[in-house]
């Protein structure tokens, strides 16, 4: 099944622009509003999703031919830029049809007469379409790093490198990635719309990353003491805290938001207050700016 990733302005509902704005969409939605307002406006059973490419859409990457006009059985991926920055996934087309030129919408519905709405580059049947709610919209995509999207709104993701988040993508499409964060207060609100924060709570939760600092630390230690303030759960707690902490990571996602490996330096043992309230700043505090408060209180 090949996969095409295209980038878009951001909206809401993707229905019009009508109580909805487009934000970020690159340097054409300046000029003008761009076609992809309507990018989930159903008409008669399908989608006309739009995006601005370089040049056309090489559908042989996608596996057509070069006298191909277009290829189906695509399954694209739209993505987009949201407030607090990054590029995360926002919905997808299964069984989409991908044009290599900008075609033109035959019969348009009002919705999109009423935007200006012409022409589109990609359709599919709209039951075959999801797009995601605001607060779901938290899977990042890289950009600018190997492996990740480049500068052009449209991504063939064919490298071998870029497989590690094509595989995501495809678990998140099958009903995957979620409930991810099963120990996070849901009701938090820093975490709606915030898809760095969410991107880095999940990377401070992967399994095996956590497994090698707490080895590392107690060969080195024989404890899992906090780093910033000495809370030994086992201490405390006795046989039940045994081999119990939290792992923080150091380093904020940068403006990639790359898929960075992830050093045993980067990471620090911390208690789960102390986690906490590392998060509650944004930017995060640094262990040894928690340290000073934590001293301040003390003295
Ligand atoms: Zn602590
Ligand atoms: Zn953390």
């Amino acid at each position: 099944m090949a996969i095409l990733f295209c980038n878009i302005g951001w909206m809401k509902h993707y229905n019009g622009i009508d109580g909805d704005s487009i934000e970020r969409g690159g340097e054409y939605n300046q000029h003008s509003t761009g076609h992809e307002v309507c990018n989930f406006s159903d008409n008669a059973g399908i989608f006309y999703g739009y995006v601005q490419p370089t040049g056309q859409i090489k559908i042989e990457r996608l596996g057509a031919s070069k006298k191909d006009e277009s290829v189906s059985d695509i399954t694209v991926v739209w993505t987009a830029g949201p407030e607090g920055g990054g590029t995360v996934v926002i919905g997808w087309y299964k069984h989409a049809t991908v044009f290599r030129e900008a075609q033109e919408i035959v019969k348009p519905s009002v919705i999109q007469k009423n935007n200006g709405v012409n022409t589109f580059r990609i359709k599919a049947p709209s039951n075959k379409a999801v797009l995601l709610p605001v607060e779901q919209r938290e899977l990042m995509i890289p950009r600018g790093v190997k492996g990740g999207i480049g500068q052009s709104n449209v991504w063939y993701a064919d490298k071998e490198e870029s497989q590690e988040i094509v595989e995501r993508v495809i678990s998140l499409i099958n009903g995957g990635i979620s409930s991810v964060l099963p120990d996070v207060d849901q009701t938090c609100s820093i975490l709606e719309g915030n898809p760095r924060l969410v991107a880095h709570l999940r990377r401070e939760r992967n399994p095996a990353v956590v497994k090698t600092k707490k080895e590392a630390a107690l060969r080195a230690t024989g404890k899992l003491c906090c780093e910033a303030c000495g809370f030994d759960f086992k201490e405390v707690y006795g046989e039940i805290g045994d081999g119990f902490c939290e792992v923080h990571h150091l380093q904020p996602l940068s403006e990639a938001d790359g898929v960075v490996k992830t050093e045993l330096r980067d990471l620090a043992i911390v208690c789960s207050n102390c986690h906490r309230i590392i998060h509650r700043t944004n930017p995060m505090l640094s262990i040894s700016s928690l340290v000073k408060h934590l001293q301040c209180k003390c003295a």
